[in-house]
């Protein structure tokens, strides 16, 4: 069937930077509900709609197409003595950012007794090349579109 609005849209997602260097290879699908539900960049929707399983192509994606750019108010620093146990370079954690939402931060380094953090999504402010491959394609339940999102497997979990 054809990708429209209220399908399921089972995707292989391969991402890699502007110079085609792989930084995600999209082993496990995807699943999004398809018609401007937010669930996945606008850019990608559009490049899939009317298309059926089978069906590839590759996208540059600007940052302000995707992750968006960066924004150097979320880095920050915590003491050490802060720091959750059991939470390493690499990791992220929660907290809340000067606007007083939940922000995810990934921990940069640890230098001394200060803890470096970025807030930023790891791919913001980057030039990317997104392939993507339909895998499978079905109508959406009334609960999916209700939910405004996808259930079952790859799906929301609830
Ligand atoms: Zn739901």
């Amino acid at each position: 069937m054809k990708i429209e609005k209220d399908t399921a849209v089972t995707l292989l997602i391969k991402i890699a930077d502007a110079t085609g260097k792989l930084i995600d290879e999209g082993k496990d699908p995807a699943v999004y509900l398809h018609g401007g539900y937010d669930n996945i960049f606008p850019k990608v929707e559009a490049a899939l709609d009317g298309r059926e399983p089978g069906y590839q192509v590759t996208l540059p994606l600007l940052p302000e197409d995707g992750f968006g750019q960066r924004d150097d108010s979320l880095l920050r620093t915590i003491p050490k003595a802060e720091f959750p146990p059991g939470v390493k370079v690499g990791g992220q954690l929660q907290g809340v950012n000067d606007a007083g939402a939940e922000q995810i931060y990934h921990v940069l380094k640890i230098k001394g007794d200060t803890v470096y953090l970025d807030g930023n999504h790891p791919l913001a402010g980057r030039e990317l090349r997104v392939s993507l491959k339909v895998t499978d394609v079905r109508a959406a339940s009334a609960e999916e579109i209700a939910h405004k999102h996808v259930h079952g497997e790859h799906g929301h979990h609830h």
